[in-house]
């Protein structure tokens, strides 16, 4: 079978390459048929070899963000049979660790993480432990359903934050994760939700105009201002950065209200900020990982029924066999959300 292979460790070291198609080892092991599968940030990050995500196994088999249908189950399988179109977990959860036990699964001590420590979904077939997996409805498109890891992680991020209909976000990068960020801000009732970028996101700001989001461009506009001025002089009452950039927790900090809530979703090199103003602000600052098995839930509940509408941000869809030239483009910073297709 065909599969996608980050061979080296270096910028690029993509190798499109015939491998054998897995085996399923246990007994609570599923074979997918990969039909979808996106190309995350964090594969993004693994292509460009960036210092601070280098947490992959070389040469491995990229790719977490897949869709595919049961093709063989272990003997030990009952949530899924051949047939059934699936979306999956990225690392398992190994169910027996302390935090696996006390419900934090995404803490998991024994992760196995998908496209990184096993071999991943851009490829033809996976062979996945069944305790990853949630089925989708027949209605949802699997290239549709490759962006639900994705809203998956927006939504576990927005999951931390005490919010109410009404309030007002600002969004840090307007990544995918970051528009998504965005819409599920709207779907909760959001006022107003601002999203900033820099001058080579101009394409992602506006499409995030058209998502009924408010597009700052930080490079010629400023930010503080406007925002201060849309929200009474106080600030959004929550902030998501989602830029991974140096600085970006500084610069939340000065777009929120006093006492208001910061989630860090981005990966951001190591960058100083000034402890006093979390202290004297009383901000509320959340780390968020991954999801939890009830996001899932509710991602493929607000996908699969039209309440976050991740058409728009599929920018591409292109054959595996094209995968070079796909990373290629959002190396570029080109794309948004670049689909590959197998089978
Ligand atoms: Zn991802
Ligand atoms: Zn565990």
């Amino acid at each position: 079978m065909l599969a996608v292979v980050k061979a080296k460790p270096e910028l690029g070291g993509i190798e499109i390459r015939e491998v054998q198609v897995p085996r399923i080892k246990k007994s609570t092991e599923v074979l997918i048929k990969v039909k979808t599968c996106g190309i995350c940030g964090t594969d993004v990050h693994f292509y460009e070899w960036m210092p601070h995500s280098r947490w992959i196994d070389l040469p491995r088999i990229l790719g977490h963000e897949l869709a595919g249908e049961v093709v063989e189950v272990g003997k030990d399988v009952v949530n899924v049979k051949p047939g059934d179109r699936i979306v999956t977990e990225t690392w398992g959860g190994c169910g027996l660790c302390y935090f696996c036990r006390t419900g934090v699964f995404n803490m998991c001590l024994n992760q196995q993480r998908l496209g990184q420590q096993v071999d991943g979904g851009m490829a033809e077939y996976v062979a996945i432990d069944q305790i990853n997996l949630y089925t989708i409805p027949d209605s949802l498109p699997y290239d549709q359903a490759a962006v639900i890891e994705p809203v998956g992680v927006a939504l576990h991020g927005l999951e931390h934050v005490t919010t109410k209909p009404g309030d007002n976000y600002v969004v840090l990068g307007p990544g995918p994760i970051g528009l998504l960020a965005g819409m599920l801000a709207k779907a909760s009732g959001a006022a107003q939700v601002f999203i900033t970028g820099i001058a080579i996101d101009e394409k992602r700001l506006e499409l995030a105009k058209q998502l009924g989001l408010t597009p700052i461009n930080i490079e010629k506009e400023n930010a503080e201002a406007i925002i201060k001025d849309k929200t009474s002089g106080l600030g959004a009452d929550i902030a998501i950065d989602t830029s991974g950039g140096a600085g970006s927790l500084s610069q939340a900090i000065r777009f929120l209200r006093l006492a208001g809530q910061i989630v860090l979703v981005g990966l951001a090199p190591a960058s100083e900020f000034d402890y006093t103003e979390i202290v004297k602000r009383e901000v509320k600052v959340f780390g968020t990982w991954r999801r939890q098995p009830i996001t899932w839930m509710r991602a493929i509940r607000l996908v699969a029924n039209g309440v976050i509408n991740v058409k728009p941000l599929i920018s591409h869809v292109m054959p595996m066999g094209q995968a070079e030239e796909a990373f290629k483009l959002l190396h570029a910073r080109k794309g948004i959300k670049i689909i590959l297709t197998a089978n």
